[in-house]
């Protein structure tokens, strides 16, 4: 039954004018309560509030609007949402609180609900002649708490929370059962222990005082309302696009990156500068806005110097590239607002600041983001500490954006507060994992290790007895997520070989707690000193392990291949039982194959010699036939014109508890080669797979060719040697890679590589339905079709793969799915946020590295210590300056040969530098300096002497500054003879070690004695850089600049072309 009333509702109109308009409500007797205790038999799926709270709590539709963020925290148990509550809110706040309450109440880690309250015909009230909207607002909530109390038979009390205090006074104490009080009152009575959510309150509270006293005059344009932005971007009078800030010149240069299709404005295939902050227009960086183009005679171009002392730049006078589309942002289509980690100022500027007001003027550590302003009373005693702060709200009034502070990090400089401030600013939130989450998971320990299910036996297909399988992985490795097999078929006319990757979809059930908590990190993060697993240890070191000698579950590719031709002659694909028999390394697996008497140590755990020999021989047969098989796949992907990139170079070498003792050039092994090609083809195979099965809704990954001009750099400088670049083609490009080798410097082959990279796009997850067949290419390994099978321990969406591949393999056997698959679009959501996290994963991993390396030199004497100079290759040329290559640290960034002064390098006979007045010449591949000494070229390739020092800061990440200091090569004393590469460990070890040092001494200050932290004991967040990590971190490093010089939108080509 439903009953039929009208609502007036008063909306704004495009004009600014008020509109009343008459809308049909409809009310209904039953509208689910989401409650456990309901005692109506209400039709309640999906989310509810548990039994096991003290009392339900009411947020009033101001609490919702200002204090969202204190209603977030997880402790707070039992929150309804009233309709009415978030519609207003919603209505004064827009879509990022909208969204923020959306994922909010779908998050089934939060116990909190929404109610319909408008629609229940008993809790309904309509609104009174005279009576305003706020107070009516506040009067339908009291009802419709009071009718949830009833509804549950006041099994729970239920407790309104307001601002108002004409409530407070009015409903307090009119019903038994209902109370009303405000927030801070709420908190103080039910939360006191919770002093995180206190402070948070108060923080919101002042930044609201403040906003209320300000001033009127206006500092900016005033933004376009919505409905004129969106005909304006229909009509292609504005453009929209994401808006980026030049880290380099933040208060002078941004660019709008629009979104290809959304532009009428077919001429402009650039992005569109934004000079100046008034232009700007108090948009932040991240944020989706709408630019009006300027005339083209107010279109300037865009800065091409290298840039010192960055963020505090100097406008004008700096060379410019031609001019280019210029706008300025009239609207704000979505504010993109994240959590910045923030430094207050020093007590001087604090003092002068906030003589009238308890207003501060925060710097955030990125560079990109404006100056926040805040209103607290602890400027002072957060002097020096690293806090985390939000935007509240920009008015154009304003000068600056106002803000509250969220949480503080911790004192700036020290290790933890560091590495913490990376996280946060890369949005990686890393808890340890829930009790509740581990709860669900089966147990395994030393005593009672976990056993293989009898129905599991019969369901799989049981490889223990039939395949002789093995893992191969650098030493010391524990997540072993891989395993192989090869052998003769009976009859020795085809070969068998197969790829078994742990079953982690077996322990992780779809929208299961650790599903949902790997779904949100979407992969292992990595930085210098440590990571954040995906999953929890339980897992991925030992259930999901596909260790030596045990049962593990798998899922398996199995091939038979023509003995001869190794053509592919049947595929199949399933859940398997395996036991691996060897768990090998690289190294020991290939001088098994180079016929070295290397030790197994299963075998030698034999006693029985006739055995060990016969053993021996099957896993020796078993390699070779494997390098056989790679061989030939290596070689049809050639064909197709796979790349070899910049990659691994060198290995780290771990002693008995893993820690590193070397890192020593990498030996290219081939057997490397052999297992990446198997894992290769495994992707490609199940991607065909899935792909085949589900068209418009496989989850893939693709590599799109790079963009011409981006391979620029790489032929002018190759031409310098004379080398040709031919980029028409992957093949072109990889055939005249190979052929770049200068047989005097093997490092102009590496940086090629390394250039080549860099023009590369990122390859990306996407789903089969979003994109073209054409556009599943994969360009760096050739390949039509690419996924991700193989880690799924370390990756999510190696799991949404896993689970795709099952529902093909059900589907083909007649089975009805067990879930719903994901829709297209669900999918393609999904995909982007992978991606998203994959970048944040990889800008973290960079931010650490540099972070390292800060932390390394910052207590070494530049002048006096052999470890800061070093040689230096330069592989790019810049107006005021060149980029190079330090090879011994792995590190790049920009020499400048013109400073401040105007002076310029002067190159002395002895190739000694020092700063002179004189000139500057730039050509393409080198930069010319003439001084009263003389003249000197620096070229690309050249090997020059750099020093390195550390540019302090007290807001923003340290710098590495790289200083010439002699035009001829490093003279390498005794450091430099060692290993390439080998100075990386040592600075990780180093900093780690003095870090320690001093938080020991700290706590022992203190009179404590220094813990294990929570995470290390529990979840196996490891301080050790692992050795994955490493491998990883060294391949990325050789791809990434140490300030990216180019402009925003080759900035973030960092290649991943790892499979
Ligand atoms: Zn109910």
């Amino acid at each position: 039954m439903m009953i039929k009333t009208e609502r007036i509702l008063h909306l704004k109109s495009s004009r600014g004018g008020k509109v009343r308009v008459v809308r049909e409500h409809y009310l209904r007797e039953h509208v689910p309560c989401f409650s456990a205790l309901c005692q109506a038999a209400c039709h309640n799926e999906g989310k509810t509030l548990p039994e096991d709270v003290t009392h339900y709590v009411v947020p009033d539709a101001g609490v919702v609007r200002d204090f969202l963020e204190v209603l977030e925290f997880r402790e707070l148990q039992g929150i309804v949402f009233m309709q009415t509550a978030c519609q207003a809110a919603q209505h004064s706040r827009g879509r990022r609180l909208y969204n923020r309450l959306r994922s909010l109440l779908k998050d089934p880690r939060h116990d909190c609900i929404h109610f319909a309250n408008e629609f229940q015909q008993y809790s309904y009230c309509p609104r009174e002649k005279g009576e305003t909207q706020e107070k009516w607002q506040t009067r339908c909530i009291y009802h419709a708490a009071v009718w949830y109390h009833d509804h549950l038979a006041g099994l729970r009390p239920v407790v309104m929370i307001t601002e108002d205090q004409e409530a407070v006074a009015e409903f307090g104490s009119s019903a038994s059962g209902i109370y009303v009080i405000s927030t801070q009152e709420y908190l103080q009575s039910f939360w006191p222990d919770l002093l995180a959510a206190h402070e948070l309150y108060s923080s919101i509270c002042q930044a609201l005082q403040e906003r209320e006293s300000e001033s009127t005059e206006r500092e900016y344009a005033e933004h376009f309302p919505a409905e004129v932005l969106e005909a304006g971007i229909k009509s292609g009078r504005f453009i929209q696009g994401t808006l980026n800030v030049n880290k380099h010149r933040a208060q002078h240069e941004a660019f709008v990156r629009f979104e290809g299709s959304t532009t009428k404005n077919s001429e402009l295939n650039s992005d569109v500068l934004v000079c100046g902050g008034k232009n700007r227009n108090r948009a932040v960086h991240g944020d989706l806005v709408a630019v009006e183009l300027l005339p083209a005679k107010e279109w300037r171009g865009r800065n091409t110097a290298l840039h010192e002392g960055l963020g505090e730049d100097k406008a004008g006078e700096e060379p410019q590239s031609k001019p280019m589309p210029t706008g300025k942002v009239v609207g704000i289509v979505q504010r993109n607002w994240r959590d910045y980690v923030v430094t207050f100022p020093p007590r001087e500027e604090v003092q002068s600041q906030s003589r009238n007001s308890q207003r501060i003027l925060v710097t955030p550590w990125d560079y990109r983001i404006p100056k926040i302003r805040i209103s607290t009373q602890q400027a002072e005693a957060l002097q020096d500490h690293r806090v985390i702060v939000r935007l509240d709200l920009w008015e154009s009034t304003s000068l600056y954006p106002n803000g509250h502070t969220v949480r503080v990090l911790g004192k700036s400089g020290e290790l933890e507060t560091e590495v913490q401030t990376i996280l946060v600013e890369n949005c990686i939130n890393v808890p340890p994992f829930s009790e509740a989450q581990l709860r669900q998971l089966p147990e395994s320990s030393a005593e009672q290790p976990w056993r293989v299910e009898p129905e599991e036996v019969s369901s799989r297909l049981d490889l223990r007895d039939t395949h002789l399988v093995f893992s191969i992985d650098p030493l010391g490795c524990e997540d072993v997520d891989d395993t192989l097999s090869v052998r003769l078929l009976p009859g020795g006319t085809r070969l068998e070989l197969g790829v078994h990757i742990a079953d982690v979809t077996h322990f992780v059930q779809e929208g299961s707690l650790t599903d949902l908590e790997a779904r949100s990190r979407a992969t292992t993060y990595y930085l210098a000193d440590r990571r954040y697993d995906m999953l929890p240890g339980v897992l991925s070191a030992d259930l999901c392990s596909l260790l030596g000698g045990v049962d593990r579950y798998a899922m398996s590719v199995m091939w038979q291949l023509d003995a001869q031709s190794l053509a592919v002659c049947k595929v199949w694909y399933g859940r398997t039982l395996i036991r691996s028999s060897y768990q090998l390394h690289y190294e020991l697996a290939q001088s098994l194959l180079n016929g070295e008497q290397a030790e197994v140590p299963e075998l030698d755990r034999l006693d029985d010699e006739a055995e060990r020999c016969r053993r021996r021989a099957e896993l020796l047969q078993a390699l070779r036939l494997l390098t056989r098989v790679a061989r030939h796949l290596r070689a049809q992907r050639d064909q197709g014109g796979a790349l070899e990139l910049e990659g691994v170079e060198v290995r780290a070498q771990l002693d008995s508890s893993k820690n590193i003792t070397a890192l020593v050039p990498r030996q290219p092994l081939e057997v490397h080669e052999t297992v990446a090609e198997c894992m290769i083809y495994a992707n490609h195979w199940v991607a065909r797979k899935i792909q085949e099965n589900f068209p418009h809704q496989a989850l893939l990954r693709h590599h799109p060719p790079p963009r011409q001009e981006f391979f620029n750099q790489l032929i002018d400088s190759a031409r310098t040697r004379s080398f040709a670049i031919n980029t028409r083609s992957n093949k072109a490009l990889a055939d005249s890679l190979d052929q770049a080798v200068d047989q005097r410097d093997p490092v102009v082959n590496r940086l090629l590589r390394m250039m080549a990279t860099q023009a590369m796009s990122n390859a990306l997850y996407f789903s089969t339905g979003a994109c073209s067949e054409e556009q599943y290419y994969h360009y760096g390994l050739a390949l039509d079709r690419y996924t991700h099978f193989t880690s799924p321990i370390r990756r999510y969406a190696d799991i949404i793969v896993h689970r795709l591949l099952m529902a093909a393999i059900n589907a083909e056997r007649g089975l009805a799915p067990s879930k719903v698959l994901a829709s297209n679009k669900d999918l393609e959501e999904l995909a982007h946020q992978v991606n998203n996290r994959n970048r944040a994963s990889q800008h973290a991993q960079k931010q650490s590295t540099e972070l390292f390396q800060c932390l390394y030199f910052k207590d070494k004497d530049p002048l006096t210590d052999e470890r800061c100079v070093a040689d230096a290759v330069i592989y790019a040329i810049r107006a005021n300056g060149m980029l190079v290559f330090i090879p011994r640290y792995g590190l790049r960034g920009p020499v400048y040969v013109k400073n401040r002064e105007n002076q310029v390098v002067s190159v002395e006979g002895d190739g000694s530098c020092e700063w002179k007045a004189g000139a500057l010449e730039r050509q393409v591949d080198r930069i010319s300096t003439t001084t009263s000494t003389g003249t000197h070229n620096f070229s690309i390739f050249d090997h020059i002497t750099v020093r390195i020092s550390v540019q302090p800061s007290r807001c923003h990440p340290l710098n590495l500054c790289l200083e010439v200091i002699s035009s001829r090569p490093h003279q390498a004393p005794v450091a430099e003879a060692q290993p390439k590469g080998r100075g990386r460990s040592e600075l990780v070890q180093e900093v780690v070690r003095l870090a320690e040092e001093a938080s020991q001494q700290a706590e022992e200050r203190k009179g404590r004695v220094p813990k294990l932290s929570k995470e290390q004991r529990e979840f196996r967040q490891s301080k050790q850089p692992n050795l994955y990590s490493i491998l990883q971190e060294i391949a990325e490093m050789a791809l990434l600049d140490l300030h990216a010089c180019e402009a925003p939108s080759a900035e973030v080509q960092t290649c991943s072309t790892s499979a």
